[in-house]
């Protein structure tokens, strides 16, 4: 076949729709020269606030800073336990090492592929601080179940929220769900920057200024530190980028959001098992993954890239069978669930831009493979 490439995602189609705004929105900022915490920024801020039904946003660096910054805001360091899952990009328990506290592994709901509420309260110990759910390929996690755990043992809620700018549980957006939300805006996430970008959102403004002066150099004002910080800011030219491309995010979320009903539709005909959504969780379907037998999953991948179609595999290995993590405690679990999903999980082409000729394309090709 003769057909053009299927990629996973097509950010220059996106940009195509885009050029005229983005351009002017960027070269606004080079005539300005206010580069860094530059007007566009605090405007940024307050509209991805608005954006996410919560109170307050602090533009920061990248997503792993921004899970950094909200721990550390709260309060949590060194001899403290953060709860979170192994089946996730290493981001999140990046995060959570450098703000000194120790990331502890609790396994997945095999439909879901998200945090398994029901297992979160038998890894609480005294040490406990924070449960850090991640939203995965776009779906929030059971938040109500969370938020009860969480209340009753008197722990903070971070979301990871990296994959699910716009996402809703129970119709509330992600980021408003727990006590503080980290976004990325990492180009491919579904709010992309042109560059490295992230984002601690929170429902309390007061956590929110104190994180800014913190990711600002400690700052009280130009040179007074009341701390030893960090630099962690957003660049203005992002901010504007990002400004302008979240006017349109609410559509390519629906477009992703269709696209995904077709394959949901087609795939169960097929009985081809995918990530299930749960009821009172809207999913941003950052990514489509459907599950096929481990042995087979190279040869499916193969086929799927003669066709020209693109496959990814997020996430091949779980971070507690990371090298990185050999050193840490954490590292020393069994996770059957997130074993398994490693072994199985196929991520297929989504974006708002794909056509129905490629959808098409992709489900012959996927049933024609497995
Ligand atoms: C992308 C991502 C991060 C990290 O974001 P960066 O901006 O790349 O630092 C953290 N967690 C998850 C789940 C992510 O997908």
């Amino acid at each position: 076949m003769s057909s053009t490439r299927i990629p996973l995602a097509s950010l220059s189609r996106q940009y195509q729709a885009i050029k005229s705004e983005v351009d002017a929105a960027i070269h606004g900022v080079i005539e300005n020269t206010a580069f860094v915490r530059g007007s566009g920024v605090g405007s940024f801020e307050r509209d991805f606030a608005e954006y996410s039904e919560t109170a307050a946003v602090y533009g920061c660096g990248n997503g792993t800073d921004a899970l950094y910054l909200a721990l550390h805001g709260l309060g949590i360091g060194r001899g403290d336990e953060v709860i979170t899952v192994s089946h996730t990009f290493i981001g999140t328990i990046e995060g959570i090492v450098m703000a000194g506290a120790d990331p502890v592994f609790v396994d997945i709901d095999d439909r879901t592929m998200l945090i398994d509420p029901s297992l979160i309260e038998a890894a609480i110990t005294p040490r406990t601080k924070a449960i850090m759910p991640v939203h995965l390929y776009g779906q929030p996690c059971e938040m109500t179940a969370i938020n009860e755990i969480a209340e009753k043992h008197g722990l903070f809620v971070v979301e990871d929220a990296a994959q699910a700018h716009g996402a809703r549980w129970e119709g509330r957006r992600v980021g408003s769900l727990g006590h503080a939300a980290a976004f990325s805006f990492f180009p491919g996430k579904n709010l992309g920057a042109y560059g490295d970008g992230g984002a601690v959102a929170s429902t309390d403004e007061k956590l929110i200024e104190k994180i800014r002066s913190h990711a600002n150099h400690g700052r009280l004002d130009k040179y007074t530190h009341s701390s030893i910080g960090i630099n962690s800011r957003l660049d203005t030219v992002q901010a504007v980028v990002l400004a302008e491309k979240l006017k349109h995010l609410d559509d390519w979320n629906v477009a992703r959001r269709s696209h995904a009903n077709v394959y949901d539709e087609f795939y169960d005909d097929c009985q081809i098992r995918h990530q299930m959504v749960a009821a009172g969780a809207e999913s941003v379907y950052h990514l489509y993954v459907i599950r096929v037998d481990a042995g087979r999953r190279d040869d499916v991948v193969a086929k799927l890239n003669a066709e020209g179609i693109d496959a990814g595999i997020h996430y091949p290995t779980p971070l507690h069978k990371q090298a990185a993590l050999a050193g840490l405690p954490c590292s020393k679990v069994s996770l059957p669930v997130t074993e398994r999903a490693a072994d199985e999980v196929l991520s297929l082409p989504i974006f708002p831009e794909m056509n129905d000729e490629e959808l098409e394309r992709v489900m012959k090709a996927v049933q024609a493979a497995v």
